[in-house]
């Protein structure tokens, strides 16, 4: 059955949460805005192969993503359920 992966969520998630520290940390430490790039990068690339709808392949935000871990949820482009395993 076609499904996303809880862990690629957890990644996402973890990816946008270190992006930002070190965007702020930055501030104080201008190589850290390097890290932050390459974080935010990796994060793009993985939501584009990961974190879509595998039935369209349409868009979902990681708040609505991490919804879906523990709720019944569908998708609002084709209407198909999301299973998040
Ligand atoms: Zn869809």
């Amino acid at each position: 059955m076609k499904h996303i992966s809880g862990k690629d969520i957890n990644l996402g998630f973890a990816l946008v949460v270190l992006s930002s520290i070190t965007l702020v940390a930055g501030a104080f430490r201008w190589p850290l805005f390097i890290f932050s790039a390459i974080l935010l990068v990796s994060y793009i690339v993985l939501d584009r192969k990961k974190l879509r709808c595998p039935n369209c392949g349409g868009f979902e935000n990681l708040e609505r993503l991490m919804y879906a871990k523990k709720h019944v949820f569908y998708c609002r482009h084709c209407g198909e359920r999301i299973n998040v395993l």
